[in-house]
């Protein structure tokens, strides 16, 4: 008899027949003995729906409003998974973030979490009862509603399965599992069996959504196993955990496209100390969450500085840097919204040379450029246009073969 902490994402509860359905698989594994624990997310597009909502009716969104709205999404959902329950024989009852005890800090719309406690969580359990909590939620010290940010309710589950020491956090979703490419995509993507959390730290940043990034950091950290599995086919999905030594070296795991980014550059700069520190200092202060940075070769005292930055800090970021143009002795800052980052990721490229090299070729042979290059001991992130971007992940996954492979 195990203790599952079980989430359900958007696509797993959209409906009334998927909310029914997963109530009948929860009362399946009740049946065989589990103890569980849910986590459930807004049903399908409703968070988006919210949003948009919200920029209908007002410009300036206070963020005390914006976590009181969009929270209602998770709160409808787990009602109705707890009434769904109930007429599938399973006891259960819904908690919203607060009463299950998450303590978060103040910042609205991506509040952090700071505690849970989790005793009407467990007592549910001990009483025979399955607890269906809100994802992506709880309370601040002064007892505002507060959200996780998008995606939080991979996050939430993890704190559940960390505090309850669950066996395991399950995430359901609407894919069988991590894919060595957007199966969406990509229709030679292949399930990959286990994954480290060294190298799925790696694909969440590069761009892969699943599962959230906060979430496999906070796993990682506490040693919480995680499954990320199908709630149309219930087959077993992807483990990420340690590393260990049944844990095949690939050389290549996967390859992730993120088109969530926009290139800024500086242009005309003097190449002299302190150029970049001022640039990137003022851009830190305001929040701006800078990815890949480059600068070009100088000619003449004068270089050019390019950076990414998440197409939701981009109008910032272009202010910053009009504004700081003058102090920078800059003479232009232009903008390009429409690139995407291709990355491939791989522990086992530490010890095989050559890897930069045919991701290169491969780009070239297909005419695609490459505009910024970055690395880390086992990611190379390419930037190239967004329009290139799904012939890129297609020719980078035939190339490593990565349809072939068996995790
Ligand atoms: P949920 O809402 O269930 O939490 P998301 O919609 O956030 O899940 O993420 C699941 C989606 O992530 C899948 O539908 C899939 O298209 C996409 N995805 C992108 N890259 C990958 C990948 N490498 N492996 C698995 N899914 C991926
Ligand atoms: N419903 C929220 C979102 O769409 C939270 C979550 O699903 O994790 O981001
Ligand atoms: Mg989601």
């Amino acid at each position: 008899m195990a203790l599952l902490v079980q989430k359900f994402g958007g696509t797993s509860v959209g409906d009334p027949d998927r909310i029914r359905e997963v109530a009948e698989y929860v009362a399946r594994c009740r049946r065989r003995g589990d103890d569980v624990v849910l986590v459930v997310s807004a049903m399908g597009k409703e968070t988006d729906e919210l949003l948009r909502l919200a920029d209908e009716v007002a410009d300036t969104q206070p963020g005390r409003e914006m976590d009181m709205l969009i929270t209602a999404g998770e709160r409808k959902a787990v009602a109705l998974v707890a009434m769904a329950l109930h007429s599938a024989g399973v006891e259960a009852e819904s908690f919203t973030g607060s009463q299950a005890g998450f303590l978060t800090d103040s910042a609205h719309r991506n509040a952090k979490i700071v505690e849970v406690r989790a005793h009407r969580v467990r007592d549910s359990v001990a009483a025979g009862r399955v607890p269906v909590v809100a994802g992506s939620q709880g309370a601040s010290g002064d007892n505002e509603i507060t959200f996780l940010g998008r995606g939080g309710s991979d996050t939430t589950a993890v704190a559940l399965a960390k505090v309850l020491d669950a066996d395991a956090c399950e995430l359901y979703t609407d894919v069988s599992g991590v894919f060595t490419t957007d199966p969406r995509i990509t229709s030679s993507a292949r399930k990959i069996n286990r994954i480290s959390f060294d190298e799925m730290l790696e694909m969440t940043a590069a761009g892969c959504p699943k599962p959230a990034m906060r979430s496999v950091e906070f796993a990682h950290r506490h040693r919480v196993p995680l499954h990320v599995r199908s709630a149309f086919t219930w087959e077993p999905g992807t483990w990420v955990t340690e590393e260990d030594s049944e844990m095949e070296d690939a050389v290549i795991r996967a390859v992730i496209a993120d088109q969530q980014e926009a290139k800024v550059t500086v242009s005309g700069v003097p190449d002299k100390p302190g150029i970049a520190a001022n640039l990137f200092r003022q851009l830190a202060n305001d929040s701006v969450n800078v990815d890949m940075i480059v600068q070009n070769a100088s000619e003449g005292g004068i270089t050019d500085i390019s950076f990414t930055v998440p197409h939701a800090d981009l109008a910032r970021a272009l202010e910053i840097c009009q504004s700081e143009r003058a102090e920078l002795s800059a003479a232009a800052v232009s903008s390009e919204p429409r690139i995407a980052k291709v990355s491939v990721v791989g522990a086992g490229m530490k010890s095989n040379p050559g890897v930069a090299a045919t991701m290169f070729e491969t780009l070239a042979n297909n005419g695609i450029n490459i505009e910024m290059i970055s690395t880390s001991a086992i990611r190379i992130s390419c930037v190239i246009a967004e329009s290139d971007s799904d012939r890129a992940v297609q020719v980078l996954h035939d190339a490593f073969e990565l349809d072939k492979s068996e995790f």
